[in-house]
């Protein structure tokens, strides 16, 4: 499956593509032990942290596969949180996507001119993901270990099971099957749909970007952030309760930057038109 690669176009560069990694297609994750024991530290680590924030954005945040694969781990495995749901919510995944949305959209309205010739770089990963990094160096001391000795092998069968990532896809689907990248949705005919909805992957093929274009997907990304920013409080003590608007809003930042392979597996039928529920006017034919 090279196909997604082929389309990076201008950005195509060996070096680039392995940076970059690859578009999940839909289809269940099936997560090695080694890869939850992993996520699972990083759920527990200090995001905030001023170097290693500069080293995600730099990757924007990581690759397809381990950005679903974290929301799954910390969807899945954390138990107890504040908020309405009390656990099983993407708290730190909601704070990290949050921090990138805001730095790719900036980047995207930044003027074009000597300085930065190609404004819609700030799509193309300048950086390793994290979690591809510390797996290709399993040698590293203390890795072996899963975060405070917890039998990461359970946890990997119930991280698989995929249960309330489920939950969460199809409570939300409704919000949003229409918003899905139109060149991730095997649904959709191939060239066609809103190019304001395409992922950063399909985006940075179409580049250089008309700058109409990326100022329209930096406020696309800056009205999913604040209702993320929504969402996140809403998991805090402080927070208010977040509705079904500000829960869509991880699964398309996700979306966004990881391709909306996992969300299309769990909660549709990718050859299938998904009316949303209310909306008039959504039937695709077919
Ligand atoms: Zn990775
Ligand atoms: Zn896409």
């Amino acid at each position: 499956m090279t196909g997604n690669q082929g389309r990076l176009g201008f950005f195509e560069t060996p070096q680039r593509d392995r940076l970059t990694g690859v578009l999940v297609p839909p289809g269940p994750l099936e997560l090695s032990v080694e890869e939850v024991r992993q996520l699972w530290s990083f759920v527990h680590g200090d995001i905030m942290d001023g170097s290693l924030r500069r080293l995600l954005r730099a990757s924007l945040g990581l690759c397809p596969r381990h950005a679903w694969a974290y929301a799954v781990v910390e969807v899945e495995l954390w138990q107890a949180g504040a908020g309405a749901r009390g656990g099983h919510q993407p708290f730190d995944v909601t704070i990290l996507y949050e921090d990138l949305l805001e730095h790719v959209a900036d980047g995207l309205d930044r003027k074009s001119g000597l300085l930065h010739r190609h404004p819609e770089e700030v799509l193309v990963p300048v950086g390793p993901c994290r979690i591809c990094q510390d797996l290709a160096s399993p040698d590293l001391p203390g890795l072996r270990m899963g975060y405070a000795n917890s039998n990461t092998e359970a946890l990997t069968v119930e991280a698989n099971a995929l249960v309330h990532t489920t939950t969460w896809c199809l409570e939300t689907v409704g919000l949003w099957r229409d918003r899905v990248c139109p060149d991730c949705d095997p649904g959709a005919p191939e060239g066609a749909g809103d190019p304001v909805l395409l992922c950063r992957f399909h985006l940075a093929g179409r580049g250089p970007l008309p700058e109409q274009l990326r100022h329209a997907v930096a406020g696309r990304l800056r009205e999913i952030r604040g209702r993320m920013r929504h969402l996140t409080e809403s998991m805090t003590d402080y927070g208010s309760p977040a509705g079904a608007v500000e829960n869509t809003s991880w699964i398309e930042a996700l979306g966004f930057f990881a391709g909306w392979g996992l969300p299309l597996y769990l909660a549709t039928d990718p050859r299938e038109a998904w009316p949303a529920p209310g909306s008039q006017g959504t039937e695709q034919g077919g």
